[in-house]
């Protein structure tokens, strides 16, 4: 019981670096092309167990040659792997990924096996929701969210949702969240208020409370975080380091976060813990690659 489950999205993002985006009907050359676990699941799950978090995963992945590769980097990790699936006949998640000299990205999504990770599939890892935490994103259908927060919560479980990537969600799905952690986009998506400044995130903060949700974490990216338990809001600055990819910033806070948690930090605290490991995520390249490990957070924190 003392464990966290996530239940989302495995990704490969093959990442290609050109000058510009080609227009329609151009092919451009371009350079450094990488192949890189991804997926806003995955890298919460690795984010947490890098933490420290006990964690399992439940996911689906497609049939194909990297899908091994991507559960072994995972146990390595110290993942249960126990619950993610193999779909037959189709793809692994796939995101293709150009970006352009600005550091501007376009991202053409597949979501092959995400898409397969239906109420049906998530019922065949019910003991999996018995847990202490359960924490969520947006890029599996909406009904395994809800069925998972459903099942999960009448068991117990805190319920966390990272509203990701940004979409309206109904009430049925806020009502089952016990904290929840947009970005300012996300935010603004999810309320129509704009977060462009502490008084929007305040805002929007108690417009999320007004449906049902407890706890409101907006991170706001260098600013760090607004934090509003009951109405009651307040910002929790950010670490201030050189940033070269903010890539999964908002990933390994998610998963730290969760970390943190598990270990009963008061909420300030975690919010700290988790903002720790978000910057040392900023100051590496890469997405999975530059979520840090529990001794350099707290090395941070020092
Ligand atoms: P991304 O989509 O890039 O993964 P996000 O938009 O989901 O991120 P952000 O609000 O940008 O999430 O960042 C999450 C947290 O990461 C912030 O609350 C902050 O603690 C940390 N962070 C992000 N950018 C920086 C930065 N430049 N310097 C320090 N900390 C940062």
């Amino acid at each position: 019981m003392m464990t966290l489950t996530v239940t989302g999205s495995i990704n490969i993002d093959h990442v290609i670096r050109l000058p510009e985006f080609p227009r329609p009907g151009e092919t451009l050359t371009g350079s450094d092309y990488r192949i890189v676990p991804g997926g806003k699941g995955a890298n919460q799950a690795v984010a947490a167990a890098r933490a420290g978090a006990r964690t399992r995963l439940v996911a689906c992945v497609g049939e194909d040659a990297l899908a091994a590769s991507l559960i072994q980097g995972f146990a390595e990790d110290g993942i249960d792997i126990t619950a993610i699936d193999t779909i037959t006949g189709v793809n692994t998640g796939v995101a293709l990924i150009q970006v352009n000299n600005n550091g501007e990205n376009t991202i053409a999504l597949a979501p092959g096996a995400n898409a397969g990770l239906t109420p049906a599939q998530l019922q065949r890892h019910s003991s999996a929701l018995h847990c202490r935490q359960l924490l969520l994103q947006l890029e599996i259908p909406l009904e395994t969210n809800l069925a998972a927060a459903k099942t999960a919560r009448d068991q117990g479980a805190q319920v966390i949702l990272n509203p990701a990537p940004a979409q309206a969600l109904p009430d049925e799905m806020l009502n089952l969240v016990d904290i929840i952690t947009p970005n300012e986009t996300e935010a603004e998506r999810l309320t129509g208020i704009a977060v462009s400044d502490e008084a929007g995130a305040g805002a929007a903060a108690r417009a999320l409370h007004d449906r049902g949700i407890a706890t409101v974490m907006i991170t706001l990216g260098a600013r760090g975080v607004w934090l509003s338990e009951q109405g009651h809001g307040r910002r929790i600055p950010g670490f201030a380091v050189k940033a070269v990819d903010t890539t999964a910033a908002g990933d390994t806070f998610n998963g730290a976060l969760m970390a943190a948690l598990q270990q009963r930090l008061p909420l300030s605290e975690a919010v700290r813990f988790a903002q720790a490991a978000a910057a040392i995520s900023v100051t590496r390249p890469g997405a999975q690659t530059s979520i840090p490990y529990k001794a350099d957070i707290n090395a941070m924190l020092e």
